[in-house]
């Protein structure tokens, strides 16, 4: 192929969905909520976080988690879902970009995620490497569309091309700019 330069931005969007099993933790977002039912699903379940790696993925036209981290391979198991948002991460970067910014919605009937949103907002923002400014977190109700067993979410990330070494230099004016 050619060698074409790179576009200076890129999108990415992730979608996941597990079932409500009980007796198992609650992971969404990388943290424990409390609730009687967790999401059940090979690895724990945490829907937002697969949501964010698929989008990561998807944002350099990577392989897609299932494909990456198949079902079927006994080693993902009970698997922290931190593990795949990091291997996306590494990825994006070994592709030449850096997160600019996340927004997820997640979808689900109970537990109401309103008192949790900061602190998920904040887990998400340190697991990325990202200020929690830079992550959107919101929870909406499934009105009519029959999902009350299960947990959705949808992610979006978008990329920024990382400045070459030669010119990434760090300036001191580039937090505070001089009046
Ligand atoms: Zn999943």
């Amino acid at each position: 192929m050619p060698d074409l330069p790179q576009p200076a931005l890129r999108i990415g969007y992730g979608w996941d969905s597990h079932e409500f099993k009980a007796g198992i933790p609650l992971k969404i977002g990388g943290i424990t909520l409390p609730y009687d039912k967790g999401l059940g699903g090979h690895s724990d379940g945490d829907v937002l976080l697969h949501a964010l790696t698929d989008a990561l993925l998807g944002a350099i036209a990577a392989p897609d988690i299932g494909s990456l981290f198949p079902p079927s391979d006994p080693q993902w198991k009970g698997a922290d879902s931190v593990v795949f948002l990091r291997t996306a991460l590494e990825r994006v970067a070994a592709a030449g970009y850096e997160l600019v910014n996340v927004d997820s919605t997640l979808i689900l009937a109970a537990p109401k995620i309103g008192s949790h949103a900061a602190t998920i907002r904040k887990r998400v923002a340190e697991l990325c490497g990202i200020s929690a400014d830079r992550v959107g977190i919101k929870a909406k109700t499934p009105e009519g569309i029959g999902t009350e067993g299960a947990a959705i979410a949808q992610a979006t990330v978008l990329l920024a091309k990382k400045e070459r070494a030669s010119s990434s230099k760090h300036l001191p004016t580039k937090h505070k700019k001089q009046r």
